[in-house]
């Protein structure tokens, strides 16, 4: 492995210098250009007083200038917070402040909500290394930069605040190993290699964007096409006339995708070079692998991580497609054990919380020693909070997460099977079943968004729903709603959904 995250493209500088490393609105960046622009605006950020140890935020879409400064400033020993530019203020002061952050940049160049921040915070608008119009925050004086370290195992490359879907963010500190050892995985079981064109959508403030598009990639010599904001028509263009071999998207990604393709009445979308399509953040409904797999006649490979693993920690392989949800079996380097509520081991094909260890776990939370006490154990073991199950084949199946299972009259419900349910009705687009406490007992509140000009109601949709459930599964109140409240990366946020559930039956 190479030393550092910012050393892994130093192979390709030197071997092939002209290659493309990004693609960007239609201007290429070679290898030797996106390193001469790190080195640059790592200059730039030292004169702005980033010191080794501090924290830098950098609130960015997706563009070459986000993921050369995050480069720079691990060269200065730094550690990079990539974060979404469309937080709300509060949401960026918060983690500003967590993080104790020396300087907040902010890519105004390229989205009005970054600019807003910027004028907010007094930022003032700069150059940093090629890339214009850079707001630079002021200097926070009275912040302590951390210990820096020698090597890549102790040293902190990026803290990555969770898109907090159950709740408050947390800061996910990943060492330089890490990083490293998670893009190494994702490159190696993908095949990604020179000449590869890798579709970058997936944001780099969330750890997909930045560990497996924007650093394993440049690790495998590949070209990303940096996309700043998620659109399939743009997606099916660059698939067609762009040569884009693989494309990396949640589930919405694809679902957008045979939206747009309904909606324009087209009879087939062009599968050009397209070799992989790898979804992962989010259950993935059959139908959906289904339709997206008959479309372009190539598997869609689903796989499973999360932050704290930097991170990948499932995914299914080229070489042993599934035919179901599966997640696939464990990536190489990474141990499990799926246990009950005591802690014990449960039997093959039953569910209960994952548990793993590996060279990708992190270090642990920001400033929360008690989060992290509680995540990792002594020996390593990090709860993922997720429920699961293997087979004798070892692959794996997520069914839900453990704060999210619901209890009704005794029974664990698992919201992702009421969603599967829901979400084959051919007029739903997308629903999220949370759990809604009522004396002694959980109720089920299925929430449901439904394709324009639909014609099927609440009603109708429950007693589809019923048709297909044991009566302990069945929502006791379903709700339509115009769209589902959703994170940057299209994840729903379920705790805004549990609050309207509670507040519903008020
Ligand atoms: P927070 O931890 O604050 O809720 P988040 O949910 O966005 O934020 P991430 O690390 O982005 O945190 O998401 C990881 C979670 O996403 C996993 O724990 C799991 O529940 C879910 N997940 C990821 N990939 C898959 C997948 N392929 N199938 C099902 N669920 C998945």
């Amino acid at each position: 492995l190479p030393r550092r995250v910012h050393d892994v493209y130093a192979p390709f500088v030197a071997s092939t210098p002209d290659a493309p490393a990004f693609v960007e609105a239609g201007r290429v960046w070679t290898y030797r250009q996106f390193s001469d622009a790190v080195d640059a605006a790592a200059r730039d950020l030292a004169a702005l007083a980033i010191r080794p140890g501090d924290r830098v935020m950098v609130a960015s879409e997706n563009s070459v200038a986000l993921g050369a400064m995050l480069f720079a400033a691990g060269t200065l020993d730094a550690w990079a917070i990539p974060v979404n530019p469309r937080l709300s203020g509060r949401e960026l002061d918060q983690i500003a402040a967590h993080s104790g952050a020396r300087r907040v940049m902010f890519n105004a160049a390229l989205s009005k909500e970054a600019a807003d921040h910027a004028t907010r915070v007094g930022a003032q608008l700069r150059a940093i290394g090629p890339f214009g119009g850079i707001g630079v925050g002021p200097l926070n004086d009275a912040t302590q930069a951390e210990p820096v370290t020698d090597g890549n195992e102790r040293q902190v490359a990026a803290l990555m605040y969770t898109s907090g879907t159950t709740g408050a963010p947390k800061g996910v500190m990943l060492s330089h190993r890490n990083l490293l050892v998670a893009a190494r995985v994702s490159g190696l079981m993908r095949r990604t290699a020179p000449g590869d064109r890798i579709y970058g959508v997936l944001p780099m403030s969330h750890i997909v964007g930045y560990s497996i598009l924007l650093i394993s990639t440049l690790m495998h010599g590949a070209a990303l096409h940096v996309v700043a904001k998620a659109d399939p028509a743009a997606l099916a263009r660059a698939i067609a006339e762009e040569g884009i071999t693989t494309i990396f998207g949640v589930p919405a990604t694809y679902q957008r995708l045979l939206e747009y393709k309904s909606v324009n009445g087209i009879a087939r979308l062009k599968r050009g070079s397209l070799r992989l399509m790898g979804v992962a953040g989010a259950p993935l409904d059959l139908s959906l692998k289904q339709r997206i797999e008959d479309e372009f006649g190539i598997p869609l490979l689903n796989a499973y991580g999360i932050t704290e693993c930097s991170p990948g920690l499932t995914g299914v392989r080229e070489a042993d497609p599934v035919s179901d949800e599966s997640v696939g079996p464990l990536l190489p380097g990474i141990a499990y054990r799926i246990v009950d509520r005591d802690g014990k081991a449960v039997g093959t094909g039953e569910v209960g919380e994952l548990h793993v260890r590996g060279a990708n776990v992190m270090l642990g939370y920001y400033r929360a020693p008690d989060q992290t006490a509680a995540g990792i154990d002594r020996d390593g073991w990090f709860n993922t909070g997720d429920l699961a199950r293997v087979n004798a084949r070892g692959h794996f199946y997520i069914v839900g997460r453990t704060k999210e299972m619901i209890i009704r009259s005794g029974f664990n419900v698992y919201p992702a099977e009421i969603e599967a349910v829901l979400n084959s009705h051919r007029d739903v687009v997308q629903s999220a079943v949370v759990g809604r406490p009522v004396e002694g007992n959980e109720e089920i509140v299925a929430f449901v968004q439904l394709l324009l000009g639909a014609s099927i109601d609440a009603e109708a949709l429950a007693a589809y729903a019923a048709n297909q459930l044991t009566p302990y599964k069945r929502p006791s109140e379903l709700v339509v709603l115009d769209t589902l409240p959703a994170a940057s990366t299209g994840k729903i946020l379920k705790h805004k959904l549990r609050d309207l559930a509670i507040a519903s039956a008020r």
